[in-house]
């Protein structure tokens, strides 16, 4: 029997253990460690409350978490209450599939200052994550500066837009929509260090912005390249930037206006003991297609500035780790000897949920080029008795259902769910 532990139970945690399962078929029992007593990672508080369609594939995870040779074992820490080094000794493989729930800091003076938010932080909070659940930004009447230009900053943005009935079906927690309803932003501008073509948006999100009922979008003619340079872009991207040019025809109309400002890149946040400003420098595109500074400032009033500029993996300790990727040190997935990692801890923030699936595949056939043969490990025996001896309180997958249960009995009408946004909340779920 060949036993392989997979730390996180978020889609590239769920794609590996289903790749295991086809690569190693009944020879092979599959435990999934996750730090949380609930399953599904990004799934649950990354992707945005009101994209329940995505949120469906956590469906396709739930028919693998349940087959009899994979296991869910939730609250408990790797690198906390069983080191790397237990899990090694213990498996004939460990993958780490612990994602990128960390801000990428701006690194520039008063990012530190009250008001300026990592969106992992912010998604978090309006998601239920318990490591943001008391976040409580202060969003009525504030200029809010929203960094970058990808999908998370239009998440971001399209959330502090949207009316309390757009909210309508979507699992958004009570204490987000609470503050939400009851608080409007003044402003929303959306800073993107470079140019219309250089945008990560995809056209689907893009597009969700010009149908807002209390909002919408405004860009500058002025900042878009002449049309007949589109051509060279990619389809999808060339949608996103078409969406960009009807925005800018958009007749001025009452609502909030979401701002685009191309070709600004953050330099400092100033305030007396909080974000009041954000001072911006104007760019261009370098030769290498980067942006580069023109040294040309202006100053954007600004009471809450929201970072969504790519995410980190947190280091565990003894593993080997790039500092400056901000995920693990790794060849093609391999990190050393019998440990490996997938998905955003492999690759960075990168990629939408289903990239998780060839990365998935891909480590399970280095596994088997590496250990044709299965050896001897004690594999979840092992895991259970120290889990026993450190008397760990662990969940499993049906107390996850019962959690499962009891949140979608409490939601509020219309909503698919109301998250139990502490930790001891959802333990006592699991007791009833
Ligand atoms: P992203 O797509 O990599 O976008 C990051 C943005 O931040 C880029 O515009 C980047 O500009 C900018 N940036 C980076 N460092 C900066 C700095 N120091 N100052 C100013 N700007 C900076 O990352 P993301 O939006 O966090 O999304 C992560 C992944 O999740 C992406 O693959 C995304 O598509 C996916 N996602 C998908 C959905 C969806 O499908 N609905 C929703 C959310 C997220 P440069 O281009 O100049 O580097």
């Amino acid at each position: 029997m060949r036993h392989i532990a997979i730390v996180g139970s978020g889609p590239a945690g769920y794609y590996t253990a289903e790749a295991c399962q086809k690569q190693f078929g009944a020879d092979v029992r599959i435990d999934i460690l996750d730090r949380m007593p609930v399953p599904f990672g990004l799934i649950r508080s990354g992707v945005a409350p009101d994209h329940q369609s995505i949120k469906a594939v956590a469906r396709r995870y739930e028919a693998i978490a349940l087959t009899d040779n994979v296991r869910f074992v939730g609250k408990l820490s790797i690198g906390g209450d069983v080191s790397i080094s237990e899990l090694i000794s213990l498996y004939d493989a460990v993958v780490l599939a612990t994602g990128a729930p960390s801000d990428r800091r701006l690194g520039i003076p008063g990012d530190d200052l009250p008001g300026v938010l990592g969106s992992a932080a912010f998604v978090g909070w309006y998601n239920g994550h318990p490591d943001h659940a008391d976040l409580d930004p202060a969003v009525d009447g504030q200029d809010v500066v929203i960094v970058g230009n990808g999908n998370v900053a239009l998440d971001c943005a399209r959330i502090l837009a949207k009316s309390p009935a757009e909210f309508e079906g979507s699992d958004i927690v009570r204490h987000a929509l609470e503050r939400l309803s009851g608080s409007r932003p003044r402003s929303i501008m959306i800073l993107g260090r470079r140019g219309p073509h250089q945008i990560a948006m995809t056209p689907k999100e893009l597009g969700e912005l010009g149908h807002l009922s209390n909002a919408y979008p405004v860009v500058d003619p002025a900042d878009l390249p002449p049309e007949a340079s589109d051509l060279a872009l990619e389809p999808g991207q060339r949608k996103s930037v078409n969406l960009l040019r009807e925005f800018a025809t958009m007749p001025a109309r009452d609502g909030l206006p979401v701002r685009f400002d191309f070709f600004a890149q953050p330099v400092r946040v100033e305030g007396d003991g909080h974000a009041r400003r954000l001072i911006v420098e104007r760019t261009m595109l370098g030769a290498d297609g980067m942006a580069v500074g023109s040294g040309e400032t202006y100053e954007l009033p600004a009471g809450l500035i929201i970072s969504c500029i790519g995410y980190r993996t947190p280091p565990i300790p003894d593993v080997p780790y790039d500092e400056r990727a901000g995920r693990f040190a790794n060849v093609e997935g391999r990190i050393m000897p019998g440990l490996y990692c997938v998905g955003w801890a492999r690759r960075g923030p990168t990629g939408t949920i289903g990239t998780n699936k060839p990365d998935g595949f891909m480590i399970a056939e280095e596994i088997a080029r590496d250990q044709p043969e299965a050896a001897e490990k004690q594999g979840r025996a092992g895991l259970d008795e120290l889990i026993a001896e450190r008397e760990i309180d662990i969940v499993t997958f049906r107390d996850w259902q019962q959690i499962d249960l009891a949140e979608i009995e409490r939601a509020r009408a219309g909503a698919p769910r109301e998250k139990f946004v502490r930790i001891e909340e959802m333990v006592s779920a699991t007791k009833k």
